[in-house]
């Protein structure tokens, strides 16, 4: 029987998984990732380290499901996204660790040009504000601090990627140097409409264009790994973020579905098809994964909206009058003529509006780790229903400062509204509820941009797994949280993508067959105490960002 293998390297481990014809996760592997935090608010990895780890968790999984890597049809990657590695071309090795999503070491040279008169030309040109989070300032701080990187890479010798480009290249013993549109969207190096590196803005971040990679469709075949590494030559052949991979194993493949994933980060996305979205609320806008057929299958799966009229199997039919002269900050500008061009490579580019919150499940890390709270993050649940409430306490994890929609760097940690029954379990209760608090922040703001309530959330990552943290989302959002039986989408969507290039699955209509919902959070709470509790919530964050 063949199989997909699927490579999940998030930012905490390296996951391998296996997906057979039905779409069934039959095994998975997992190796941790260490980050290491040299100063405040700095973040880095071992980016060999993170090659090392992804591929021994890709042959632990082939081996403990004593399946040769001759039955793997392809190979789908999924990645921590904006993480920035910058390597020798000839030696392959990284000149710096790589830096992190979450590192905030350009968070200064970042404000500066926020603040300048290029700002709104390069959020126009990307769909992005601009922040440290993003790839191309982190480029430039490895160019402007590594003895030599800059004339080495004006000289061709250094190669830029993400986490999806160094492994393809490592896979392919340094044949194949790309990445796809929903990774290039998070560089702030590529216009979004079009799906191309831009010189406008790799002039701005003074990046030298040889160093980035070629910009290949997410699903399609880019190379074939080196015998070597695996066992076999393996056709690689699905690349995507892992927000945008996750939103594919949602099978959220159309405008108004919509997912959010509690992993270290939460991350809820918003399909709008092939129209490109501007926020007016400060989400982002970004690439999400084109699929062949994404556009034209006729079934409507699931809208996370209420049923709108009209063709479901016209593009984006819920937005489709939804233009902002009509609905005063919708999410999609009036038509402009070069707005509607197609990205180059894929023909049918696909878009999505986003909203990222930096610390979520890492605030349950940190409880662990920092505070010895708790031996492991499962233990949470069991201590936060242990208490009727955190007791006024809250917890504004802005350990890196606050993403959307705040994006303020300067915002730090806050613990407030302690007392002296502020416990253990209180304390604990409130990390989980923070969590909730910045998804619905998040929510607010992706309806206002839409003009729709939310129906539904389907959920995903490490996090969802909490049944407390899913009930109370529920009841502060006052809508159904809808969980899959397989939550571990973002390999899932990998493997989606990989399968649908490669004839594996069918049609983007099988794949959507297999979305199943494991368990439905209903909202329990009054509207009243849901109201009081976020008003205690905003109270907080206003405080945190006056830290
Ligand atoms: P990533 O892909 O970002 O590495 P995962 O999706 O694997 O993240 O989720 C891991 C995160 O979820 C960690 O930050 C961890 O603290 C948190 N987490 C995992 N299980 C639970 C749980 N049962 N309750 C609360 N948080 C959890």
């Amino acid at each position: 029987m063949p199989y997909l293998l699927s490579l999940d390297e998030g930012t905490t481990s390296a996951r391998a998984a296996l997906y057979d014809q039905s779409g069934a996760r039959i095994a998975m592997e997992s190796r941790p990732i260490e980050c290491r935090f040299p100063h405040p608010g700095w973040v880095e990895q071992d980016a060999l380290a993170i090659w090392q780890a992804q591929l021994d968790a890709a042959r632990a999984v082939l081996a403990n499901a004593h399946i040769p890597a001759s039955g793997i049809t392809a190979i789908g990657i999924a990645n921590q996204r904006e993480t920035t590695v910058v390597w020798d071309r000839r030696t392959g090795q990284p000149v710096s660790p790589a830096i992190v999503w979450q590192c905030r070491r350009t968070a200064e040279a970042c404000h500066r040009l926020a603040n300048s008169p290029a700002a709104t030309d390069i959020t126009r040109r990307t769909g992005l504000v601009i922040d440290a989070y993003f790839s191309a300032s982190k480029i430039q701080w490895i160019l402007d601090n590594v003895p030599g990187a800059r004339a080495r890479a004006c000289d061709g010798e250094l190669l830029f990627g993400t986490i999806d480009t160094w492994l393809i290249w490592r896979l392919t013993n340094g044949r194949v140097h790309a990445t796809d549109p929903t990774n290039a969207s998070r560089t702030m190096l590529m216009n979004l409409s079009t799906g191309e590196w831009e010189s406008t803005l790799t002039g701005i971040f003074d990046i030298p264009r040889a160093m980035l990679p070629q910009i290949v469709p997410s699903s399609s075949i880019v190379g074939v790994t080196s015998a070597e590494h695996l066992g076999a030559e393996i056709p690689i052949a699905g690349i995507a973020g892992d927000q945008q991979a996750a939103l594919a194993g949602q099978a959220c493949f159309r405008a108004g579905l919509s997912k959010n994933t509690y992993g270290t980060g939460c991350f809820a996305l918003l399909h709008t098809g092939p129209r490109e979205p501007v926020s007016q609320n400060r989400l982002l806008s970004t690439r999400a994964a084109s699929v062949s057929g994404n556009t034209r299958t006729t079934e409507r799966v699931g809208s996370v909206f209420p049923a709108t009229a009209g063709d479901a199997a016209a593009p984006c039919a819920l937005f489709s009058n939804s233009r902002t002269t009509e609905r005063g900050g919708g999410v999609f500008p009036a038509p402009a003529e070069d707005a509607a061009a197609p990205c180059a490579l894929s023909g049918d580019a696909q878009f999505a509006i986003e909203g990222s919150v930096f610390i979520a499940g890492a605030a349950v890390q940190w409880l662990r780790d920092k505070l010895g709270l708790i031996q492991a993050a499962a233990e949470s649940e069991a201590l936060a229903l242990s208490v009727p409430d955190s007791g006024g306490v809250y917890l504004v994890p802005a350990f890196v400062g606050l993403g959307a929609p705040h994006w303020d760097s300067a915002a730090r940690g806050l613990l407030t509204g302690l007392s002296l029954s502020s416990d253990r379990p209180r304390l604990v209760r409130a990390a989980l509820e923070s969590i909730a608090y910045q998804t619905r922040e998040l929510v607010e703001a992706m309806e206002a941009d839409s003009g729709e309530k939310l129906k539904e959330l389907r959920v995903d990552g490490g996090a969802a797994a909490n049944n407390f943290l899913m009930q109370f989302q529920a009841d502060i959002l006052g809508c159904p949280i809808v969980r899959p039986t397989d939550i571990e989408t973002t390999a899932l969507g990998a493997a989606y993508l990989a399968g649908l290039a490669t004839g594996f699955f069918p049609s983007v209509a099988a794949v959507e067959t297999f979305w199943r919902a494991e368990r439905i959070f209903e909202p329990q709470m009054t509207a009243d105490r849901r109201d009081t509790l976020f008003a205690g919530w905003k109270d907080a964050v206003r405080r945190a960002r006056l830290a």
